[in-house]
């Protein structure tokens, strides 16, 4: 018998199956050879530990339990990638709005200065007041749809003293007042007052201007 043949038996050999013939011929392979000796012993070793494994319920749970492990791992490694994520996030939405306020900030102060009251003057001298609702022969007073500060030169025969003066609709009061003393100037009395337009809409309006606690006096007036 050869050291291949020998290992090739083993099996049949540690099975009691060997027949006669060939187990004499194993037993005097063995006797001589020191080498399968060693591996004879080996493999009953194995074979000893074999039940072993079998009946250590511990050990055959190993498998599974390295599963849980590497799953946990994976798992943890994922969330510890999410958070790092969701570490990053408010920076990222402290970054936007730090782009977002600075845009705000150069509009408001540097592109487009936040305009002052714009200076008006009305020349009220020569206008026709309204009468009625017809068709005026003068075409209207035009403002600009923004804070005025406006001059107001009163008609002919008007008296320094306490004014007021306000923005009507076409049909109504004066939604939009504003009230000041007119003083000579010039030999005009003229009226200085301040009169924030930029909540009415643009169109029709009329110009009221009276002096306190007497009638409105309406002129046509157009919000540009
Ligand atoms: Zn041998």
């Amino acid at each position: 018998m050869t050291c291949k043949e020998f290992a090739s038996s083993i099996t049949g050999y540690l099975e009691n199956a060997l027949p006669p013939r060939q187990r004499a011929d194993f037993d005097d392979h063995r006797a001589g050879c020191t080498n399968c000796q060693t591996y004879l012993e080996q493999m009953n070793q194995l074979i000893r530990a074999a039940p072993a494994l079998r009946q250590e319920p511990d050990e055959i749970r190993v498998p599974p339990r390295l599963y849980d492990l590497l799953a946990e791992k994976r798992r943890r490694a994922s969330i510890q990638r999410q958070s790092r994520r969701r570490a990053y996030q408010p920076f990222v939405i402290a970054g936007i709005a730090i782009v977002i306020l600075a845009g705000l900030w150069l509009y408001r102060t540097h592109k487009f200065p936040k305009p002052g009251p714009v200076a008006v003057t009305i020349d009220l001298t020569q206008r026709v007041r309204t009468r009625g609702f017809g068709q005026s022969p003068q075409p209207p007073i035009e403002l600009p749809r923004a804070k005025l500060n406006l001059t107001v030169e009163m008609p002919i025969g008007a008296l320094p003293g306490k004014y007021e003066v306000g923005v009507a609709p076409e049909h109504g009061s004066p939604s939009v007042t504003a009230a000041g003393t007119a003083a000579l100037i010039n030999q005009v009395t003229t009226l200085r007052v301040m009169l924030d337009l930029t909540k009415l809409r643009r169109g029709s309006y009329r110009l009221a201007v009276r002096p306190v606690s007497w009638d409105w006096v309406y002129y046509p007036l157009r919000i540009k």
